[in-house]
């Protein structure tokens, strides 16, 4: 699950650094009938404001009443929402940096050490993680032990375990 927003990586005009952070404000443009509205990043290095485009010239009839509220509370949870949207992302050609910006809530527990267990991960967010590296954090074990459970056949899944998930999975683990 997210513990705060992630970084928004893309180059800063000013000073050529990668990372950005949201501000959390919104500014928003009414011409007319047309409405604009941004996202507004700031530089982790320099501070430079950068603005994501949210909506572009729509007409605000078009625009749901609900969502102009939220731009103009500055509604910190449309951020979130925003920076999550692929559609937002790849029009704004920016990545997200969700390094130290989750955790993994596995209740309390580990789990036991010896029988047959199925697990099932849910996230929160479509955050990009490693599931050996969750696996290993959740139940307790290295991230090489997990590799040779993987090997040994004691741990699988219908999911590919190499390289990284962003979306719910589950595995059954035999010791
Ligand atoms: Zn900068």
């Amino acid at each position: 699950m997210p513990t705060c927003l992630p970084l928004v990586l893309r180059r800063c005009h000013a000073c050529a650094s990668e990372r950005s952070r949201a501000s959390g404000k919104f500014r928003v443009n009414a011409n007319h009938k047309l409405i604009d509205a941004w996202l507004l990043v700031l530089c982790t290095a320099c501070g430079e404001t950068a603005k994501l485009t949210v909506l572009e010239r729509m007409n605000v009839r078009c625009v749901r009443p609900e969502l102009l509220d939220r731009l103009h509370d500055n509604d910190l949870g449309l951020t979130a929402e925003l920076l999550q949207d692929p559609v937002v992302r790849r029009r704004n050609r920016i990545a997200l940096d969700w390094d130290n910006a989750w955790r993994l809530d596995t209740g309390g527990s580990h789990p036991p050490d010896r029988g047959v267990i199925d697990v099932s991960v849910r996230f929160a967010a479509r955050i990009p993680v490693r599931p050996v590296r969750l696996i290993a954090e959740g139940c307790g074990l290295s991230r090489a032990g997990v590799e040779r459970l993987i090997a040994e056949g004691k741990l699988v899944s219908a999911a590919r375990l190499s390289g990284k998930l962003s979306g719910d999975f589950t595995f059954m683990l035999k010791r």
